[in-house]
Parts: structure tokens; C-alpha cells; sequence
């Protein structure tokens, strides 16, 4: 029996999750972000401007979805030099489309943890998904995202983070918090501010994506998707299939250089291409004991693909 981690059903809908646009401190207007991000074949802008909650339902059609969006910041203030201040930047993601002005305070101070979670569990409860945004860029540590929870996602890529210069690994954050016992998804997006046009090599759109596979683009159907982690991350590779058979994983994918397996623990495996060639697809035995799966796909110019984690408790085991 296969049990399909990406739905066999529906369609792949692009979207990018973190966007600003004039509402904030972004360059685009939001009808101007519509426009060129479904030039390039988006149909899905999750508008996050800092702080305000806004609705542009306006925007919504047959053939693209705005989502009711925005970024929280919870900074630690006591740090003057901007440069060094670190802070928790949460998008939060709104259930329902009409959520405009909808805004969850007090945001609590920085250095209490307890308080931070309390925030994160009260976006909950207001009824919006919240994922961890740009840990590198928000200079945090493990000290720092080790204990959070209640988080729908996080991001293993940020384009804007990556073109500032502030790129190391992103993954990293991601599978600390699957090991403390976490169950979230993964996300890659632009963050983008537009302070360059769009043919300009440091534009800040269209270089990280997630790709959502639902039965049709309404918000209801786009939600739920999301809540259920029926989509993956990329900047670049298509993931075609992806399901468990016999305690197998398999992938099917645009030609990669390499597939990543990465689990709980320090069992790993990785298939490659010959030199030269390509991998369309892969398979990897699960262990039971494994924790979680998941995958990172690698095409030949370095772009990457990032599966949500799987975990081996939910599958029917042989
Ligand atoms: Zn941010
Ligand atoms: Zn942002």
C-alpha cells in the first residue's frame, strides 16, 4: 500500500509565503506584486507585511489566491546597535481571509521564553499558522529557537536573507527543532522588498518557492493543504511524487545532482548522479526507528528542494 506524502490527486499551485509590498517597507504595490509574480507562473502570494495584519481578498480571482498574512516581531529592544539586536520574526499565516486587522498583542519581551511561546500559542488559538522565519538573519542560535513551539513551519530558505550575504545553512534550525520533538513543516520563500527591478541580479522575488499540491485554488482548499503539509520547498527542482511503500520513500523529481535522505538520527543516505547525468528519482528504505524522513534535493546548479519531514509513527509499518 503506498501512502502518498504529497496527494496523488489535485494540482501543484506555486506560491511564495513571505512578501512585502508597499503596506510596509516594500517597493511593489500589491496589484504590481500580482502581476509579476503570476507572470512567472505563481498563483499564490501570502502578503506578510511587519506588523498589520491586511486582507487583499480584492486580488483574488479564478486564477490566483492572496493570503491573508503578516510578520510578527518580537526583538530584544535592549540591544541598541540594530546590527546585533536578534529577534523572533513569525509569519503568521491566517486561517480565514477576512482576518484584516486582526493582530495578536501584547507581543511579549524578548528574553522570556515562556511568554514567546505564550505568543505563538495565542496566534494559534486567533487561528493562524505560524512559521519561524530567517533564523541566520534574526542572528539566533539554538539558545534562541531551541524551545519554541506550537510553529506550523520554518524556514530552511530565505532569498532576500541570501542575497544580504547572510546565507550559511538554513537547514540546520529546522532539524533541531524536528529533534526536540517538534512536528513542523518546512518552507522556502523570497521575503522580498523589491529595492531592484526584476531582470536585476539582486532582486529579491521569485527564488524561493513552496509548491502546493490541492484539489482547487480556494482559500479553504489552500489552508487546508497547508495545515497538512501537502507541499514542498524549493528554489528550483520539481517534485513530481513522493510516497512511502513498504516502508520504502520514494521520490520522482526534475533531473538532481544528488537526493539527500536525513533522519532523526545520524542514519543518513544519499543517491547521486554519475558525473554528467542526472537522477529523476530515488528510493530509500525507512528504519522504524528513524524519528522522521526527509529529503534535499540538489540540482547541478546548486538549487535545492526540500521535502517536509515524515514521520515514521504515522505509517503503516510492514
Ligand atoms: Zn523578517
Ligand atoms: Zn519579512
Amino acid at each position: 500500500m503506498k501512502t502518498h506524502l504529497l496527494p496523488e490527486q489535485g494540482r501543484f499551485y506555486k506560491a511564495n509565503m513571505h512578501c512585502h509590498s508597499t503596506c510596509s517597507d516594500g517597493k511593489w504595490t500589491v496589484e504590481r506584486l500580482k502581476e509579476e509574480y503570476m507572470k512567472r507562473g505563481y498563483s499564490v502570494v501570502a502578503f506578510s507585511d511587519h506588523d498589520r495584519c491586511i486582507s487583499h481578498n480584492e486580488l483574488s480571482g479564478a486564477d490566483f489566491l492572496a493570503l491573508t498574512a503578516y510578520e510578527a516581531d518580537v526583538s530584544d529592544w535592549a540591544v541598541k546597535d540594530s546590527r546585533f539586536r536578534r529577534c523572533y520574526h513569525f509569519n503568521c499565516f491566517a486561517k480565514s481571509p477576512e482576518a484584516d486587522g486582526r493582530e495578536v498583542t501584547p507581543v511579549p519581551e524578548y528574553r522570556d521564553m515562556a511568554a514567546v511561546n505564550d505568543f505563538v500559542a495565542r496566534l494559534n488559538e486567533a487561528g493562524f499558522l505560524v512559521c519561524y522565519n530567517h533564523p541566520n538573519w534574526s542572528q539566533q542560535t539554538l539558545d534562541d529557537y531551541g524551545g519554541l513551539k506550537g510553529l506550523f513551519g520554518c524556514e530552511v530558505y530565505n532569498h532576500s536573507a541570501m542575497l544580504d550575504g547572510i546565507d550559511a545553512d538554513q537547514e540546520q534550525p529546522y532539524d533541531a527543532l524536528l529533534r526536540r520533538g517538534n512536528r513542523l513543516f518546512c518552507l522556502a520563500a523570497d521575503d522580498n522588498h523589491d529595492h531592484f527591478p526584476p531582470e536585476h541580479p539582486l532582486n529579491d522575488s521569485f527564488g524561493g518557492f513552496i509548491m502546493i499540491k490541492a484539489p482547487a485554488l480556494s482559500y479553504g482548499a489552500i489552508m487546508t493543504a497547508l495545515e497538512r503539509g501537502e507541499f514542498y520547498a524549493s528554489m528550483g527542482p520539481e517534485i513530481y511524487s513522493l510516497y512511502v511503500e513498504d516502508m520504502r520513500l520514494h521520490v520522482e523529481c526534475s533531473g538532481v545532482r544528488s537526493i539527500h535522505m536525513t533522519t532523526a538520527g545520524r542514519r543518513a543516505a544519499v543517491a547521486r548522479a554519475e558525473t554528467g547525468k542526472t537522477l529523476t528519482s530515488a528510493a530509500f528504505e525507512i528504519d522504524p526507528t528513524d524519528g522522521y524522513v526527509r529529503l534535499q534535493l540538489t540540482d547541478r546548479e546548486g538549487l535545492r528542494a526540500n521535502t517536509n519531514a515524515c514521520f515514521v509513527d504515522t505509517l503503516p509499518q510492514r
